[in-house]
């Protein structure tokens, strides 16, 4: 028999959509208080916010006379006709969320305007009003949602272990509260408190007090067209994604392309993992699509290509400054506290925090049910709530916590990085190159650098038109297998375009009377053998295939502990900087590290 539904179990299956997790309530609820104009937003949650979900802002409040209507399916007082449709500012606009999440919890709301004298606390169960009261009330909102899809079981079934519904949550709020940077944001887990940020609006400010591992990052600012943020210099990975935070117009996202556009801008200089980047980008509404998959974070953009230029293009000028030369690694443990002048005492605490979350990723469903580990208690701070939802003192317990997570700015020190300035020091195990440049020591891998030099050149010949072998005074034979000789000799053309004079003389033998000019003669032989080799063995002919194989030829070319004299020394240097990339090796090493005058005093305990 086909018959409509009651309201209330109409509303039930509606709020179900809407809120699938205790993560989806806490988005909705901290969204209504960032769309009130809070500068300030407590979340706090009990049992992975099963139990218990409160979030408290100092926004603009509900009138008393509009606070019963805030939960009507479809109540908003954000837009009021179809053509506000299209000039949407807010986070919400549908109406659905205090609807759905009254439908499905036990919730309390408490708020008031700046103009009226008293606030109103309704209570909702199932969707049903309970009681409406006028109470006492900082200006603001408080909504408490308890017991979480008490009257619907199914649902109930659904969720994770209150430590993986937990993580959800608080990873939620430390993303939102990097990008509103400019609200203070403070998370509170089975009356802990977790983190506090200062609203100050300094990013950086907001990471360093999120996310502990950061302050071990060189975090350099980047900035372009419909782009800006931060990245880590290429001296600095990760072996997983966790560094890396992408919003787009607002909202967290993961992306395949953004992720290109940000590897693309170091150019090679990433020798293995992740860089840390955090990077909001504004395209054009109508350039994205984000619904490909629905309640993922995954985007679609339409110009494609746009996004990962623009991104590349600006991760490339900032990392190809003195900012972006790796700090030499022993002092980069030391990295963080640069400003500071003793290590706070949160550091270690916020770090579990950080452990804690990535071991929840590791837990197994055996765990499902398991408590949560006991978080480490940063700030003493009352985090007492008052379960009737009676006055609740946002100021009081706001300025008390803010006050404590005071940072001190990081200089942004983004220059371009001046070969010219540098003066050579020193030259150490036949290997090593020390230059100094002001207040900093760089110490050039010769090798690297030979291998960068190499590299760029014979790319350059490959693409070139012109190609002047220099003689060679003895000419030397490369012999080569039968099947190398009587295969294809795709190799030979190459050979030609970097600059060899080669010729087919007979026996399995080829001749070479001249070389690439910047070689000297036993280079060039160890190159074209290992070339030869290389190209042998690899299918296909494309600049691809190309490319790897000088990649691995250059290295057979540059000598072990070759000692340089002071003049090609100085040609060493002289090349390396009019090089594209001067900063890494093909293989993405770097060819040269930094040690400022600081890491120095700090190796000695000076400062
Ligand atoms: P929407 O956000 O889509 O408008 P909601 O159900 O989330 O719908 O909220 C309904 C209305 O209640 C909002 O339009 C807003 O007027 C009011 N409201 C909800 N939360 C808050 C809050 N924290 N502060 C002030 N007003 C709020
Ligand atoms: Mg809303």
């Amino acid at each position: 028999m086909i018959k409509v539904l009651d309201s209330f179990v109409a509303d039930k299956i509606a709020a179900g959509e809407v809120i699938e997790r205790p993560v989806s309530a806490v988005k909705e609820l901290v969204e209504n208080s960032i769309d009130a104009g809070a500068s300030s937003i407590i979340v706090e949650i009990r049992g992975g916010g099963k139990n218990y979900i409160r979030v408290t802002d100092d926004g603009c409040g509900i009138p008393p006379e509009e606070a019963e209507t805030a939960f009507l399916r479809h109540a908003t007082s954000k837009i009021s006709t179809v053509t506000d449709l299209d000039n949407i500012t807010s986070l919400g606009f549908r109406g659905e969320a205090l609807a759905s999440i009254s439908a499905v919890s036990r919730l309390t709301m408490v708020t008031r305007t700046a103009d009226s004298a008293m606030g109103i606390k309704l209570v909702l169960h199932g969707g049903r009003l309970v009681s409406s009261e006028r109470t006492g009330s900082n200006t603001g909102t408080t909504v408490i949602a308890e017991d979480l899809f008490y009257n619907t079981p199914a649902r109930r079934k659904f969720m994770k272990s209150d430590a993986r519904e937990a993580s959800a949550i608080i990873e939620l709020i430390q993303q939102l509260a990097v990008y509103y940077s400019d609200i203070r944001f403070m998370m509170i887990n089975n009356g802990q408190t977790l983190f506090t940020t200062s609203g100050s609006g300094d990013v950086l400010e907001a990471v360093h007090a999120l996310y502990p591992e950061f302050r071990n990052t060189n975090l350099i600012p980047i900035e372009g067209t419909g782009v800006y943020g931060f990245v880590s210099d290429p001296g600095y990975t990760r072996t997983n994604r966790k560094g890396q935070l992408f919003f787009v117009n607002g909202r967290i996202v993961s992306s395949s392309v953004i992720e290109k556009g940000l590897i693309d801008g170091y150019n090679g200089r990433i020798f293995s993992g992740y860089p840390c980047a955090i990077l909001f980008i504004d395209q054009d509404p109508g350039d994205i699509d984000v619904n490909i998959h629905p309640g993922k974070r995954e985007i679609k953009f339409l110009k494609q290509d746009d996004v990962i230029r623009n991104i590349s293009q600006s991760v490339s000028l900032a990392v190809n400054t003195d900012a972006g030369v790796p700090r030499s690694i022993l002092n980069r443990e030391e990295l963080p506290d640069q400003n500071k002048s003793e290590t706070p005492v949160e550091v270690t605490e916020q770090t579990s925090i950080r452990e804690f979350l990535s071991n929840l990723n590791n837990d197994t469903d055996s765990q499902e049910n398991s408590e949560p580990p006991t978080i480490p208690k940063i700030l003493n701070i009352n985090s007492e709530t008052d379960k009737k939802g009676n006055v609740y003192d946002i100021k009081a317990e706001t300025e008390e916590v803010f006050s404590v997570a005071e940072e001190k700015k990081e200089p942004y020190a983004v220059k371009p990085f001046e070969f010219e300035e540098l003066k050579l020091k020193g030259y150490v195990f036949d290997t090593y190159i020390i230059m100094q440049s002001k207040d900093s020591l760089y110490i050039f891998d010769q090798h690297a650098a030979h291998e960068r030099i190499f590299y760029e050149r014979f790319m350059q010949g490959y693409n070139s038109t012109e190609h002047v072998p220099q003689p060679v005074l003895t000419a030397f034979t490369l012999n080569v297998s039968a099947d190398v000789y009587c295969a294809e000799r795709d190799w030979l053309d190459d050979m030609r375009n970097f600059g060899y004079d080669i010729e087919d003389f007979g026996e399995k033998t080829f001749i070479v009377r001249g070389i690439p000019a910047y070689m000297n003669a036993e280079e060039a032989e160890s190159f074209a053998r290992s070339y030869i080799e290389a190209a042998s063995e690899e299918r296909g002919h494309n600049r691809t295939v190309i490319d790897k194989l000088i990649m691995r030829s250059c290295k057979s070319a540059v000598k072990a502990r070759d000692k340089l004299s002071e003049l090609e020394i100085n040609e060493l240097m002289r090349s390396l900087s009019k090089c594209d990339n001067p900063y890494s090796c093909p293989h993405g090493r770097p060819t040269f590290i930094k040690l400022t005058e600081y890491d120095i005093e700090r190796s000695f305990r000076r400062k």
